[in-house]
């Protein structure tokens, strides 16, 4: 089955922080998840290249606003790879293709009636590329995203008939009550469109840095209609010699709240204008905090990802972001929040379990654990855990997903010292007991960790990896993710998975 999943396309005009890394893991867990179930996954990422400050900047520095995109473009494809993101697609709004295909799909739109020509006057923020309505301004007429004076602006241009797709809308909304989630954020997007939707702009004038209207030549489409777009162009020719057009959309998107009406209220009513189908789901990110205050670049206030990976690895900022900060809410992150959990969950929770796991394993038994059953109680205390998994990502609840697992991880903790093999392994040794004990009691942990180490590899993707080839059951298809699914093979050396020096440093 096609499975599509995407992050925002970041705007190329700043660089790469927390916020970015944070959407891309979250589609990363969503990508890497549905591939463990077998789907034909489609994960998409890229850069948004058009629109005001990109040619502000551009021409403050006497280059064209091409050369700006590519130079900084390269950044954010740069930082896939560091988070450990899988992404099959980098998709840049400047890409000849892309233009021409969002050419084809707006030129549609004007020719089901949801085009005319107009003009308008309000409040304008340069930095979100869009007017603001009454209830969206800020006192002292600021924007309350950038916290910049909005400036009045007047411009004739293209509309698009939102307006139109009022009933609809409504109607997705009643029929589709987990189109958006969380809540909180649905019920946001849905009062905001029954307060009455406005027509919007479709393109502007005053700037020349855009996908030219092949209507009117004057005229750019707002940068916001061709930075959406990507989300269906690049399917056509993301993959090279296909396209998946129809095999992969509707598309599930991440974003963060900043962007809400945008993704929940323009992009289906313009899929609608175009004929197409609505995103699958949107799935909507809350602000991570530092010192209680949005992280933004232009706060300056910007806890740097790529420094906190070094120190950590990726795994461990991956786990951490969302294991601090449930998804869709907002809250705090710090490197002391990081290190702590660094310490007592990776390191002690999780990596001691497999680390003793296994070495108990070859220091008993020679490295082959028994094939016997396992513990009843810990057969039950899994049971159903990949379906509860599955279904909790499905809907969006990431970290409700990691903690289900978590306490796995504590329940496995709590049977090693209610077991205690140790003294099995003395009793066998010093009075004959019988070994079926400690082989349950093996079996058990081996079977256990293994699990774990599969239903957490969409967040650990690195460090599970090497437990499993520690384990000989290098396999991550989501039918092994349950307890006794694996053949008791050999184990191998497990060298600490989260060694405590590198916390230290
Ligand atoms: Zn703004």
């Amino acid at each position: 089955m096609g499975y599509s999943v995407t992050t925002p396309i970041f705007y190329v005009n700043a660089a790469p922080h927390l916020g970015h890394a944070y959407s891309t893991i979250v589609a990363d867990v969503l990508a890497r998840h549905h591939r463990q179930r077998g789907d034909d996954v489609f994960f998409l990422t890229g850069t948004d290249e058009h629109g005001e400050p990109v040619a502000n900047v551009a021409a403050e520095r006497g280059i064209t606003p091409q050369e700006l995109v590519d130079e900084n473009a390269p950044r954010f494809q740069a930082m896939g790879p560091v988070v450990e993101a899988s992404n099959d697609f980098f998709v840049r709004t400047s890409d000849p293709r892309h233009k021409a295909a969002v050419q084809e799909i707006l030129t549609r739109v004007k020719d089901n009636g949801y085009v005319y020509e107009g003009s308008y006057e309000g409040w304008y923020c340069p930095k979100c590329a869009d007017f603001k309505t009454e209830s969206e301004i800020a006192e002292g007429n600021t924007c309350p995203i950038h916290g910049i004076p909005l400036s009045r602006e007047s411009e004739t241009n293209w509309f698009f008939r939102l307006s139109a797709f009022q009933e609809q809308l409504e109607q997705l909304y009643a029929d589709r009550p987990d189109w958006v989630v969380p809540q909180a954020r649905r019920n946001e997007a849905l009062a905001f469109i029954k307060g009455g939707l406005q027509d919007v702009s479709l393109s502007r004038s005053a700037i020349s840095w855009g996908v030219e209207v092949p209507w009117d030549p004057e005229h750019v489409f707002y940068v916001w209609w061709d930075a959406l777009l990507n989300y269906v162009t690049a399917l056509r020719f993301g993959r090279e010699g296909q396209d998946l057009s129809e095999s992969h959309w509707p598309a599930v998107h991440v974003i963060g709240k900043d962007i809400l009406k945008f993704h929940t209220i323009y992009w289906p009513a313009l899929l609608m204008a175009a004929g197409l189908e609505v995103p699958r789901r949107v799935l909507v990110g809350g602000f991570l905090l530092v010192d209680g205050a949005k992280m933004s670049k232009s706060r300056g206030n910007v806890l740097d990802p790529f420094a906190a990976i070094e120190a950590y690895g990726a795994d461990a900022v991956r786990f951490y972001l969302l294991r601090e900060v449930g998804f869709g809410q907002d809250g705090s992150v710090s490197l002391d929040g990081l290190k702590l959990r660094y310490e007592t969950e990776l390191a002690n929770d999780l990596g001691n379990l497999a680390s003793r796991s296994i070495a108990m394993v070859r220091r008993y038994r020679d490295g082959q654990a028994s094939d016997v059953a396992v513990d009843p109680e810990i057969a039950a205390a899994f049971d159903g855990l990949d379906a509860q998994v599955a279904a909790l990502l499905d809907d969006g609840q990431i970290s409700q997903a990691l903690e289900a697992i978590w306490e796995r991880v504590r329940r496995l903790n709590r049977f090693v010292e209610e077991r205690a093999p140790w003294a099995l392994a003395k009793a066998e040794k010093n009075d004959g007991a019988d070994p079926a004990a400690l082989d349950v009691v093996l079996r058990t942990l081996i079977e256990g960790v293994r699990v774990l180490g599969v239903l957490l590899h969409p967040w650990l993707p690195t460090s599970t990896g090497t437990l499993l080839d520690a384990l000989g059951a290098p396999v991550l298809a989501w039918d092994g993710a349950r307890l006794g699914a694996g053949a008791a093979g050999e184990v191998g050396e497990l060298a600490p998975l989260f060694p405590k020096d590198r916390a230290a440093a």
